[in-house]
């Protein structure tokens, strides 16, 4: 048995508590024995103004460096065109052996997951680790219901003595925050103060982001 890692991707644009506080119970409640923090491309589709990868990077990195036991995971980001995250897995599954992987996700990835790209794919490579968000409710439709039921565990030794499979739903408070929130918010002129480390809200403030332009 060895101990599992997580990874936890996303936009982070920008990086807040609900994704360090998510990163945090997961290491806590899985004994991980760290957790990566994956910035992805932006996808063409989304709204701007976003801001440039290097800044999501830089706001990432002082956060993980707030953050005893949180790394950061820059692989998809160095890429030029956008990765999908089956294929981040099956590229870590080959650098990790055997060794169990969690990908962490909040619940409405997770009620959103049969359209990502070969989603069927991804418990072959990692467990999925799964935070409560509000607003999100466990409602999944037929086909992920299915899933969870196959794959679902609240046994956490399950997580660590298998690589990959299982579907592991986190106990932890809800925590009402977004990234579209915090954007909006700074947008308007509101203090961001306490939803993200502190050293990101100064970030943010120095390089003037999401305070109208596209940066
Ligand atoms: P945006 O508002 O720009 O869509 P976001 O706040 O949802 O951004 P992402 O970077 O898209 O943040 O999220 C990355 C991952 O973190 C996703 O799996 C998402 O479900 C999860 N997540 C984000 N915010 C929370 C939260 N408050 N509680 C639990 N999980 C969260």
């Amino acid at each position: 048995m060895t101990v599992p890692i997580g990874l936890l991707g996303g936009t982070f644009d920008p990086i807040h508590v609900g994704h360090l506080r998510t990163a945090i119970q997961a290491q806590e409640q899985l004994g991980l024995a760290e957790v990566r923090l994956l910035p992805n491309h932006i996808p063409p589709h989304r709204a701007t103004p976003d801001s440039a990868p290097r800044h999501r990077l830089a706001m990432t990195r002082l956060a993980a460096a707030a953050t005893p036991g949180l790394t950061v995971d820059e692989r998809e980001l160095r890429r030029t065109t956008p990765s999908y995250t089956v294929e981040t897995l099956i590229e870590l599954r080959r650098e990790l052996g055997s060794r169990p992987l969690c990908f962490i996700m909040g619940m409405d990835s997770l009620c959103n997951l049969d359209k990502w790209h070969r989603w069927p794919e991804l418990l072959d490579h990692a467990h999925l680790v799964v935070s409560h968000r509000p607003g999100w409710t466990p409602s999944l439709n037929d086909t992920l219901e299915q899933l969870y039921r196959r794959h679902g565990t609240r046994d956490r030794e399950r997580l660590h003595r298998v690589p990959a499979g299982h579907i592991f739903l986190l106990d932890n408070p809800e925590l009402e925050v977004s990234s579209t929130q915090i954007r909006d918010g700074i947008r308007a002129g509101n203090n961001p103060q306490y939803l993200l480390p502190e050293a990101v809200a100064n970030y943010i403030r120095q390089q003037g982001l999401y305070t109208g332009s596209v940066v």
